[in-house]
């Protein structure tokens, strides 16, 4: 049984009583919301594997990121699921429909593009009502789903404004009014802030989480914007070469990286080389340093080739006495709120360092400084 979206929500709030409210809720999200779900889908373009038998599972009412490098298959994967791209093998489902087949239409998602893919000669409200007029929606319940979809993306009263009168950001909500006036289940974005301006971008940031979470929606968005996926994500995927090599919530991906392609994909991040000794020790070129392993229960046999990750901030100067490591700062960029330091080693190679809320200022120079790193921000990674 389908429940109205909007009559949910009346009943609920209609209704005493904690209990009744809460299974009313949760009888609305289940009617909504769908799952998402590839199973070892393979997409080749001739002899380019740009999908190599990814499997993922997005739960339903998730906000869910695709991140990787350029050409690393992400915007693949999210046409494979909204049915542009076909799977040269494996399947995708949405909740239990295998939709593999399925054309884009009648899989009730709806995309939103980096490019908006609005039609400049009309008005906001004829972009917005398109969708509904190819599926012969009545002309009555048009107007009132475009001015519903209208104050979902808070544009309420622009139906009548050209499209080339509307600023970027504002031509952004539009491709997103489009897409929620179709009601879909899954809302998918392809780099949709990509043509913002940095303010905008922020701005839009905590927009497009609000849109998916009250009306319900599962998201796929895919970006190259780290920061934008650290802080809208519920969970990521990291990609690379066709392949899924890590999925988690930010917060894990940033600080339990299995590898040092996410390490340095997710953040920035100082990567050392060394060797394993017993336990958790590692000899690098400048010290033995103590680390914990970024994958619970491995350690590496003694001997083996490792790679160190230590994030900037995780790293605190003091007096080289107490140190982990020393060096000489060789560089210092200022930025108000923190500050950047590159230090140099020993051997020559060098750390970027980030101190918070900076109250010395120290210059780059001759005078040696150490390096404080507790165990756990170093991450113990496979070479
Ligand atoms: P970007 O961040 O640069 O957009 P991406 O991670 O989204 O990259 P995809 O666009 O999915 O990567 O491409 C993955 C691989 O598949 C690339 O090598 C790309 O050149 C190739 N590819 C994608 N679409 C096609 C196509 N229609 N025909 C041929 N090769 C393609």
């Amino acid at each position: 049984m389908k429940l109205d979206h909007t009559n949910a929500g009346l009943a609920t709030r209609k209704l005493q009583g904690g209990w009744t409210c809460l299974f009313l809720r949760k009888f609305k999200h289940t009617a909504h919301m769908e799952e998402i779900r590839a199973e070892g889908v393979t997409k080749r373009f001739g002899n380019v594997t740009a999908l190599n038998h990814v499997s993922l599972e997005i739960a339903p009412g998730e906000l869910f990121f695709l991140l990787g490098g350029s050409g690393c298959g992400k915007t693949t994967l999210l046409r494979c699921i909204a049915g542009l791209e076909t799977p040269t093998e494996g399947k995708v489902f949405f909740g239990e429909r295998d939709v593999t087949q399925l054309p884009t239409h009648k899989r009730e998602a709806a995309m939103v593009f980096q490019s908006y893919a609005l039609w400049p000669h009309m008005t906001v409200g004829q972009n917005i009502a398109f969708g509904l007029e190819e599926r012969k929606v009545p002309k009555n319940e048009i107007k009132r789903r475009v001015d519903e979809a209208l104050a979902m993306v808070k544009l309420e009263g622009f139906t009548k404004r050209g499209i080339d009168q509307m600023s970027g950001g504002q031509q952004q909500r539009v491709s997103l009014a489009r897409a929620l006036v179709v009601r879909p289940k899954c809302l998918l974005l392809d780099e949709p802030l990509s043509n913002l301006d940095a303010q905008l971008r922020l701005e839009m940031r905590s927009e497009i989480r609000r849109i998916v979470k009250e009306n319900d929606l599962t998201g796929v968005y895919v970006t190259h914007d780290q920061a934008e996926a650290l802080s809208m994500a519920d969970r990521m995927a990291v990609m690379d070469q066709g392949v899924v090599v890590q999925v988690g919530p930010p917060e894990e991906i940033y600080r339990q990286p299995i590898s040092s392609y996410v390490a340095g994909f997710i953040g920035e991040t100082n990567l050392i080389k060394g060797t394993a000794l017993e336990g958790p020790k590692v000899e690098t070129p400048t010290a033995t340093l103590v680390s914990t392993s970024s994958i619970e229960g491995w350690s590496p046999p003694p001997g083996a080739p490792v790679i160190l990750s230590i994030r900037p901030e995780a790293i605190e100067i003091v007096n080289p006495a107490e140190a982990t490591l020393s060096g000489k700062i060789i560089e210092r960029i200022y930025l108000g709120s923190i500050i950047q330091y590159t230090v140099e080693l020993g051997d020559g190679s060098v750390m970027q360092v980030t101190e918070q809320n900076p109250q010395i200022i120290r210059s780059p120079g001759e005078e040696t400084v150490g390096l404080k790193i507790s165990r756990k921000d170093i991450t113990l990674l496979e070479r």
